[in-house]
C-alpha cells in the first residue's frame, strides 16, 4: 500500500537525491508468535481485535534510532496541521505506527509513542494512509524535496488563490466557461490585485 505511494513523484524523487528513507515494517515480523498474530480480543469485552503492544514495542525497539520521533495514527489524538509538520520535519527519524481494527493496546500510546495524531474527525480503516499524508506534508518541509519549479506554498501569501491555465475559453454543460480577462491582461498590477481579492481563505 505505502510502496507504491512513496516511489512515486515527489517522494521518489527526494529519496534518489538521499534527503529521505522511507522504509516500511511488517508488524508480523515482530510477533513472536508462530502463527505470526498481532492482534487479539479486548479485555473486558467487546467487538473487533486490538492490535497487541509487544510486538509494536519490540517493531519500535529495533528500528527506532536515538533521537526518533514515535508516532501513533489514532482518531482521537492532536489533529495534525502545518505546524506539526513543520515541527516533525526537524527530527532525523519518525517512526509511525499504523493502528487497525479495534485500535491498538492503550499502552502503547501510554508508554511507547511520544505523541498521538490524527489527521482529521473521521475514522479511516487503518493508520496507514494518515501516516502518508504526514510523510508528504513533512517532507515539503525538508529543504531541497520541492523542486525549483515547485515551491513551498505553505510560506507564500497567495495559497488559495484560484488558477486557470489554457484553454482561455471551453464549454461545460453546453455553457461557455471562460478565464477571467483580469488574467489575460499583462498587467501585473491588477493581476495582483485580482489575485488578492479572489483568494479562497
Ligand atoms: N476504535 C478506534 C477509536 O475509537 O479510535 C478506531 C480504530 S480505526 C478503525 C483503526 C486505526 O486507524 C486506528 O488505530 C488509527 O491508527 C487509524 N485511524 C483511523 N482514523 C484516523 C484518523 N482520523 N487519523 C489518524 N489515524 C486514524
Amino acid at each position: 500500500m505505502l510502496d507504491s505511494y512513496v516511489n512515486e513523484s515527489m517522494l521518489m524523487r527526494a529519496q534518489e537525491k538521499k534527503l529521505l528513507k522511507i522504509e516500511t515494517h511488517d508488524l508480523r515480523d515482530f510477533s513472536g508468535d508462530k502463527h505470526h498474530k498481532v492482534d487479539d480480543r479486548q479485555y473486558g469485552g467487546g467487538p473487533g481485535m486490538v492490535l497487541k503492544a509487544e510486538p509494536i514495542y519490540k517493531a519500535v525497539k529495533k528500528i527506532a534510532k536515538k533521537n526518533a520521533r514515535v508516532i501513533l495514527l489514532s482518531a482521537t489524538g492532536k489533529k495534525f496541521d502545518v505546524k506539526a509538520a513543520k515541527r516533525l520535519s526537524t527530527y532525523s527519524q519518525l517512526v509511525f505506527v499504523c493502528g487497525r481494527y479495534e485500535g491498538v493496546d492503550e499502552r502503547v500510546a501510554k508508554y511507547i509513542a511520544d505523541e498521538e495524531l490524527s489527521i482529521g474527525d473521521y475514522v479511516l480503516t487503518g493508520g496507514e494512509l494518515p501516516a502518508m499524508v504526514i510523510i508528504d506534508a513533512v517532507s515539503r518541509h525538508i529543504l531541497g524535496v520541492l523542486g525549483k519549479q515547485e515551491s513551498l506554498e505553505e510560506n507564500r501569501l497567495d495559497v488559495g488563490v484560484p488558477v486557470y491555465t489554457r484553454p482561455e475559453s471551453m464549454v461545460i454543460d453546453k455553457k461557455k466557461r471562460t478565464v477571467p480577462p483580469v488574467l489575460l491582461s499583462g498587467d501585473h498590477k491588477k493581476i495582483k490585485e485580482w489575485r488578492k481579492k479572489a483568494r479562497k481563505k
